[in-house]
């Protein structure tokens, strides 16, 4: 699938979002000088997104049958003998999924969205034999992003825009580690400019969980990212993760050796993770309430 193919058919995410301002929450900031940090890599939702939910497909609202029903209406599939698919059905077809792949080498497996939305589909008896095969992709592809629109909108988090622009300027080089499907790029090229073209990360340290079919905080693809960081002269201590999760994000960057970054600047997203034996005594350098705090603790590169 090419970059604008991808954009079009998964352009919901993006047209059908409203503003969405993040929910100031109990924790405070805790900043100080971090030097030597050459590469700054972002979770998104949650961080330089706000979103409903804070992760990727992971809303739990009684609302989504509806919101089954109105993304299937957006994309003109005929109901007609089948059903409209539940909640349960889209549920089961991801533990299917999910457990099918789950292995001491892939502890956090990651999900095909576009596939699981085609088996749910199929056995609701809505896929239209009649269609060429690559109809049918693109259909499934645009109902993922029709329902991701309404199951976890986002918005851009204050000052992120602005913020990766800075960081850009200030020589920091710039990756992405995320919980994603391919309905996220869209949301980081409205962000970062279009890869390849003119975005603000470089693609050799962004890593999207769709991919590899693997998800934080599993360690593969902290693991890739490593890779990147190594092959551009870095490592990993270099680098600095910042994001909202404190096990997925905090936990899983520092077993691959980076400095952390704890963001906790939207309730919606904060995820303090206590009830985890993992993140008991897990300290991240710093806690920010504001991406744009980020821009004191490092050292301007391009000053030298
Ligand atoms: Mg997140």
């Amino acid at each position: 699938m090419s970059s604008q193919e991808s954009s079009d058919w998964n352009g919901a995410v993006v047209r059908n979002r409203q503003p969405l301002q993040p929910i100031t929450t109990a924790v405070s900031a805790e900043l100080k000088r971090l030097p030597g940090i050459k590469a700054v890599i972002f979770d998104v939702y949650g961080t330089l997104l706000v979103s409903g939910s804070g992760d990727v497909g992971s809303a739990d609202d009684s609302d989504r049958g509806d919101w089954i029903a109105a993304a299937i209406d957006a994309c003109g599939i005929a109901v007609g003998s089948g059903r409209i698919p539940t909640m349960d059905d889209l549920r089961r077809e991801i533990q299917r999924s999910n457990q099918q792949r789950v292995s001491p080498s892939c502890p956090k497996p990651e999900v095909d969205i576009v596939a699981v939305w085609r088996r749910t589909l199929a056995g609701c008896g809505l896929e239209d034999p009649g269609d060429p095969k690559s109809a049918w992709t693109a259909t499934c592809v645009r109902l993922a992003a029709e329902y991701e629109s309404r199951a976890n909108p986002t918005w851009p988090m204050p000052a992120a825009v602005e913020t990766l622009q800075k960081l850009s300027r200030m020589g920091m080089r710039l990756g992405i580690v995320s919980n994603a499907q391919g309905f996220t790029l869209p949301l980081v090229e409205d962000l970062a400019g279009r890869f390849g073209v003119d975005s603000v990360f470089d693609a050799n340290l962004c890593v999207f969980s769709n991919r590899y079919r693997q998800a934080k905080p599993g360690p593969r693809l902290f693991d890739v990212l490593c890779d990147g960081l190594r092959r551009a002269g870095m490592s990993p201590s270099d680098a600095i993760y910042v994001g909202n999760d404190r096990l997925n994000d905090v936990w899983a960057a520092t077993q691959a050796g980076l400095r952390t970054a704890w963001f906790a600047g939207d309730r919606r997203s904060l995820r303090d993770r206590n009830d985890d034996p993992r993140v008991a005594g897990l300290d991240q350098d710093i806690i920010l309430t504001r991406l744009e705090q980020l821009l004191d603790c490092i050292d301007d590169l391009s000053a030298d």
